[in-house]
């Protein structure tokens, strides 16, 4: 491996990052929260009280991972900076493979945090969808030949359509929330709305069918018709646009184009990530490694 940014840091050093992140200042027991531990041999610990045999990865997403602590660090420098797997592969000298792995490992994790995280919010909330995946022509041919037999390319909004559609909200100043939707039909979106937004907010839409109905059912509604050219609009003293959420549309596409051909099943992940990487911009680098690292340490992953 070729450090770039862990290159000061000993492996020791290192390794504490991830022992505080987990543990804080007091390594407890996370059975039974008892303070007595036995140390063993292999660097592992034993509960006195319950027993509970642990050591620094169990119960963290690193739980399967072999990969050392000072491999992990540096992947994840390259990671914050933005770099794709291949390239961070290529100037570390760490295989692609595990490169990839990693990666996967943290979006995942990424994910459930900003799942369990963002719940509901309240304020001034910009709502739109919009469609995410690779353009037709830049499929494989094979698929392009399918999809022209079984007639699925249409276009519009609403239509049968061959990309994955996304609801998001910004509430101005704050939080970017993203979520993969079947379709953009008026249950599909205004369940999401009334899970995730408190009422009495104010909402701000483009004029899309399935919006209407929302001042009756308890919001502060106000459209933006752009259709009509119209962007920005003054309601009681209050600007009424959502080009805080076109924005982010516009940063997360730039961010999937980066990464070149991200498979269906993946596509979730990376979407979240930039979803985190927008509500954690105040962030400076260091302190967000830092962040990513406490998701590591501090969560389970569901399945395994
Ligand atoms: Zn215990």
């Amino acid at each position: 491996m070729i450090k770039r940014y862990s290159a000061q840091l000993t492996e020791g050093k290192i390794s504490r990052f991830f022992s505080h992140a987990k543990y804080g200042k007091n390594r407890v027991c996370k059975c039974c929260r008892s303070r007595v531990l036995y140390k063993l041999g292999d660097r592992r610990y034993e509960c006195s009280k319950c027993h509970f045999r642990f050591s620094l990865r169990t119960n963290t997403y690193l739980k399967q991972s072999r990969v050392s602590f000072d491999i992990w660090y540096e992947l994840l420098w390259w990671f914050v900076y933005g770099f794709t797997a291949n390239r961070t592969a290529k100037e570390t000298q760490i295989s692609q493979k595990l490169v990839h792995r990693c990666f996967t490992t943290v979006r995942k994790a990424i994910y459930e945090y900003e799942e369990n995280t963002i719940k509901t919010v309240f304020g001034t909330v910009e709502i739109d969808e919009t469609y995410v995946g690779p353009k037709f022509k830049n499929r494989r041919k094979k698929n392009r030949e399918y999809y022209r037999k079984v007639n699925a390319v249409r276009r519009g909004r609403g239509a049968k359509t061959l990309l994955q559609p996304v609801f998001g909200f910004y509430q101005r100043n704050g939080t970017v929330y993203v979520e993969f939707i079947s379709d953009a039909k008026k249950k599909t979106l205004q369940d999401i709305i009334k899970g995730r937004i408190v009422l009495q907010s104010n909402i701000y839409t483009d004029t899309w069918k399935s919006y209407k109905g929302l001042n009756k059912k308890g919001y502060h509604h106000q459209t933006i018709d752009h259709g009509k050219e119209e962007y920005v609009k003054v309601k009681k003293g209050k600007k009424v646009h959502i080009n805080g959420i076109e924005g982010f549309w516009g940063y997360l596409k730039e961010q999937l184009l980066k990464h070149h051909g991200v498979s269906k099943t993946n596509l979730i992940y990376y979407v979240k990530e930039q979803e985190f990487r927008f509500n954690n911009r105040h962030l400076v680098t260091d302190d967000m490694v830092t962040k990513i690292i406490k998701i590591l340490m501090n969560s389970t992953p569901p399945d395994v």
